[in-house]
């Protein structure tokens, strides 16, 4: 359906104002998902799901200007400042909001500032809370002989005088009253109301995160609302239904449960796991506020945010008597400054802890008799980087998570518990819409070992240079070359230089059948330090189809061999956990080479984002069958800040390794 819709995005400077809708990402306009998905900056709202903010670019600049507990909110005029700034740069800004633009949402204020200065300004409505929480509680706002008028209101403006015409609002019991921001008011709502002649029993509802999994519906009856809010401790953002309609609720009290939405499907159609999508679920960029006229404005703008992954996972591996089990907990800080001179700030602390006893081998912990799960313990610092936004070009310097494309060759790894980052300079440079080219060298690879030293080694000394160029050449295709130079001081096993093509897209074929695919060849030689001579293929082919919700996907990839150097493919900085089985017995591709061919079904089962694979896997030369592989996840986001994982992998083995069982379970939590 994206593909039908003609891009909007065809001018330089200029600002669309988006309703994101009420929580819920699935429930945004197709336009507004696509501007996401477009925009060069996005200012958002503290109402706006994170989850579409995912959507976004891996380079747009990310602004955040809403209001976090013990953060001061971006003043108005500096958003409207920003927005204006942004824009006369030369910038697709899209202002994403809570619900609808242009109700209380102050969008009116910031087209009339981007009209005055002359920039164009276009409006995307999105579903206003009232719409979003009725729906989700199951009533009507309108229906025949109960109400036929809805009022949409606030009892917000309470400090310059209350200038509220409550005798009207009071006056027509056929009508349905809709307070915005009243949580703080109730008192005062039902007492006016009240006075003002409206019965005391009027049905009334509390809609607590309407749209959201975590969403709680209280009914009750006017006269009850300050009461019920204190006994269930109702927290914003809350919206208030006065009315008959209420009483055509299906339940007369607590909680009604929409059902719960999924980790973005977008992504997951374009045949990522769901392992490559919780990282790019990492905020894809610095965000900042407004500019600061200082450095010290720009340090203390910035945003600090905390992160909890708190994971369990057992090992049984065949090769080893012992079993693994790890319960480990990683907290993860990052600091986001504001910007001065167009330069921001990041800073990301990460710690590994162990929950009980250790019984598995880090890598660290000289458990070698168990299997290894390596997700050693320590602190360390995750991301430093200095970076500089300057129009189409983008300078990051210092240590950083470097994500290219599918992550099958430059990754982050993000399934361990110590994340894969590189001491780095890396520029990002967007000459046109369709266009972008990323160049990145590399002087040291933080490794998932780390932060203890040892071996495997924390950190590799590099000299790397890696090249991306990515073309949209329609909504439907886009085309990617990359070539990667890789060279390792001490690991000259690993040195080699990569370049390959990647073609992919996908299409409607009719409504509610979509189709993507991902075809990639690449060539890897030796270089640098490399000890033999070798050359080796990649190829990997992928077919997805998606249909109400539900996407069954093929693809097969090869890594090939050279048996004349008895070498094979190797790929030491991709995210290989997104690729050839979550039992993870293939990080080091055999000699012979390998090939994998993969079924996949991933969709919603009862409110659970569900994925299952299976690999065959062979050998590229030599005729070996090595084993075959099932993968099974189900994954909840309950709310925008928490999520589930239960995850299960069993590698049976042919003639490559031992059979081996693993088994995740996962809560995170992000604040
Ligand atoms: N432009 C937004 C409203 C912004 S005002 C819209 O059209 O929906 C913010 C108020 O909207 C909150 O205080 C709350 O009353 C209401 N609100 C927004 N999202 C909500 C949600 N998911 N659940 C309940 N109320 C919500």
């Amino acid at each position: 359906m994206l593909s039908l819709v003609q891009s909007d995005i065809h001018r330089v400077g200029e600002v669309w104002l988006v309703g994101a809708g009420p929580g819920d990402p699935e429930l945004i306009s197709v336009r507004g998902l696509r501007l996401i998905r477009e925009a060069d900056v996005l200012v958002y709202d503290r109402l706006v799901s994170p989850q579409l903010l995912q959507e976004a670019r891996d380079d747009a600049v990310m602004l955040d200007v809403g209001k976090r507990p013990g953060f001061h909110r971006v003043p108005q005029h500096e958003i409207e400042a920003l927005l204006v700034k942004h824009a006369r740069r030369g910038c697709k800004v899209v202002r994403l909001k809570g619900g609808d633009p242009f109700i209380f949402g102050r969008g009116g204020e910031e087209m009339q500032t981007l009209r005055a200065a002359g920039i164009p300004v276009h409006i995307v409505p999105g579903i206003t809370a009232a719409a979003a929480c009725a729906a989700a509680s199951g009533f009507p706002l309108t229906q025949r002989k109960v109400a036929d008028s809805v009022c949409l209101t606030t009892a917000h403006h309470s400090e310059d005088g209350d200038d509220t015409d409550w005798a009207s609002l009071a006056a027509d019991p056929n009508r349905t009253l809709v307070f915005y921001m009243g949580l703080a008011s109730l008192q005062r709502i039902q007492n006016k109301l009240g006075s003002h002649g409206m019965s005391l029993n009027t049905p009334a509802a509390l809609i607590e995160n309407g749209s959201y999994a975590h969403q709680r519906t209280i009914t009750c009856q006017l006269k009850e609302i300050e009461q019920m809010a204190k006994q269930h401790k109702l927290q914003t953002p809350c919206l208030l239904v006065v009315g008959n309609v209420v009483s055509l609720a299906e339940q007369k009290s607590d909680a009604v449960e929409p059902a719960a939405h999924q980790v973005s499907r977008s992504r997951m159609a374009m045949g990522r796991n769901i392992a490559a999508a919780m990282m790019l679920s990492t905020a894809p960029a610095m965000a900042g506020a407004a500019e600061a006229d200082s450095i010290a404005e720009a340090l203390t703008q910035g945003g600090t945010s905390i992160s909890f992954r708190a994971r369990s996972e057992q090992v049984d591996d065949d090769a080893l008597a012992r079993d693994a089990l790890a319960n480990t907990l990683r907290t993860r800080l990052t600091y986001r400054s504001g910007s001065w001179q167009n330069l921001s700030l990041l800073v990301e602390v990460d710690n590994v802890s162990y929950l009980g006893d250790d019984s598995f081998n880090s890598t660290r912990n000289g458990m070698v008799t168990r299997p290894v799960i390596v997700d050693p313990d320590g602190t360390d610092l995750n991301q430093a980087a200095l970076r500089l936004q300057r129009d189409k070009l983008t300078l990051t310097a210092g240590r950083q998570r470097l994500l290219r494309e599918n992550q099958r060759m430059i990754g982050g790894v993000g399934w361990r518990q110590n994340e894969q980052t590189y001491d780095a300079i890396d520029v990002a440079y967007r000459p046109a819409e369709q266009w972008q080219l990323n160049y990145a060298w590399v002087d040291d690879t933080q490794r998932i070992f780390g932060p203890e030293a040892g071996v495997p080694a924390a950190s590799l000394d590099s000299d790397h240079h890696i090249l991306n160029a990515r073309w949209k050449v329609s909504p439907t295709m886009e085309l990617a070359a990359y070539h990667i130079a890789l060279d390792f001081d001490d690991a000259a096993a690993l040195s080699s230089a990569t370049t390959g093509l990647i073609f992919n897209g996908a299409f409607d074929v009719r409504e509610n059948l979509r189709l993507d695919y991902r075809l990639e060849a690449a060539q890897q030689a030796d270089a640098a330090n490399s000890p033999v001579n070798f050359d080796v293929d990649y190829h990997h082919a992928g077919l997805g189809i998606t249909h109400a919700g539900w996407r069954l996907g093929w693809a097969h990839e090869s890594l090939g061999a050279d048996s004349s150097a008895g070498v094979a493919m190797q790929t030491p900085l991709a995210t290989l956990h997104a690729f050839q089985g979550w039992a993870d017995k293939f990080l080091t591709t055999p000699a012979a080479g390998m090939r994998d061919n993969q079924f996949s079904v991933s969709g919603n089962v009862a409110g659970f984002a569900m994925q299952l694979h299976h690999h065959d896997y062979q050998s590229d030369v030599s005729g070996l069958d090595y084993g075959k592989e099932w993968n099974i996840q189900l994954g909840r986001a309950i709310g925008s800040r928490y999520t589930l994982t239960a995850k299960y992998a069993r590698y049976t083995a042919e003639q490559f390794a031992q059979d081996t069982s693993k088994f995740w379970l996962m809560a995170e939590a992000r604040f």
